[in-house]
């Protein structure tokens, strides 16, 4: 069973960039309610025995409550971690948490480019030079495209200038959302290149960062994946009333208001059922991406 839960607080963000999948935006939506929902939904966590909480959007630093929200699920026991644009510097937030997520899209030009905001690249190194100040545990994530495919050399300058840098996920573009009107997308070509890129990074960083994409290569698959030692991860989109496992492309929706975790459990034997069924087809890619192995197989929702 998957121990993490990742809440979507709300689709409003201080920021609109270009890729965003969910579209998110200032106002976008009301979140008067969203506070004693997401209480009464790690209270269920809890019970469930789940050990880890990330806190994301939209943008979670502009969620008013969210310094009494981490308070209260680290008064339960969890990890807790967030998931942010670097846009808000509080000092407080980034102390409070034990993992910050922050993700970055390239050398500054690209990056205030895709984010389409001028300052946004200062603001991240100013959060990133506080997170090394206090010696945070932080993951970097860029999401690859094809405006900023080939800048990731500056990453590593930037993961060994903090050494707090523990991971630098690459993740690849959704096709939904603003990254479709803005004709923003990943293409095989670019998912090889990072690949390709992956051991060399290794060697200049001396191994100390952990570098994560959404491919896992044929050993990792058959060795990681199914045993069950990756967890799927778990969604809840508390403005949206709703909770999938994975991805909402894939998996089924189901309503907040009937939050059954052995839903996910089910789903996820399912989904693992079917990787295994399929483990001879789907290892004959040198590397697999899970989702969209299971999106053939599943044939989406
Ligand atoms: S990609 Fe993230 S930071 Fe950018 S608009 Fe969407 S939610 Fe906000």
């Amino acid at each position: 069973m998957n121990k993490k839960a990742n809440i979507i607080l709300t689709h409003n963000c201080n920021l609109r960039c270009k890729h965003c999948y969910l579209d998110a935006k200032p106002c976008k939506e009301k979140i008067d309610d969203n506070y004693e929902k997401t209480i009464e939904i790690i209270d269920k966590l809890k019970i469930k025995d789940f050990r880890e909480i990330m806190f994301t959007g939209g943008e979670c630093m502009i969620f008013p409550k969210l310094e009494d929200l981490i308070k209260y699920a680290k008064s339960k026991g969890f990890v807790v971690s967030i998931f942010t644009n670097g846009m808000v510097y509080d000092e407080k937030i980034f102390n409070l948490v034990d993992i910050v997520h922050i993700s970055i899209d390239g050398s500054e030009q690209i990056h205030n480019d895709i984010r389409q905001n001028s300052n946004s690249f200062a603001n991240i190194i100013k959060v990133l030079d506080y997170l090394k100040k206090i010696d945070k545990y932080t993951i970097i994530q860029m999401t690859i495209n094809n405006k900023n495919y080939d800048d990731i050399d500056f990453l590593i300058n930037l993961t060994l200038d903090h050494l707090n840098i523990r991971t630098v996920k690459f993740a690849f573009t959704t096709s939904s959302g603003r990254a479709v009107e803005n004709d923003i997308y990943s293409d095989k070509c670019m998912i090889e290149y990072i690949n390709n890129k992956i051991p060399e990074l290794f060697n200049k960083t001396k191994y100390h960062i952990q570098f994560l994409t959404n491919l896992f290569n044929k050993y990792d698959f058959e060795n990681y994946c199914l045993t069950g030692l990756s967890g799927f991860p778990f969604w809840i989109d508390i403005p949206e009333n709703k909770y999938y496992l994975l991805n909402s492309e894939i998996s089924k929706i189901h309503n907040l208001n009937d939050l059954n975790l052995e839903i996910i459990e089910t789903e996820s034997a399912t989904f693992l059922k079917k990787l295994n069924d399929n483990r001879e087809k789907i290892e004959r890619n040198e590397n697999i991406d899970i989702e969209f192995e299971l999106i053939n197989l599943l044939g989406g929702k």
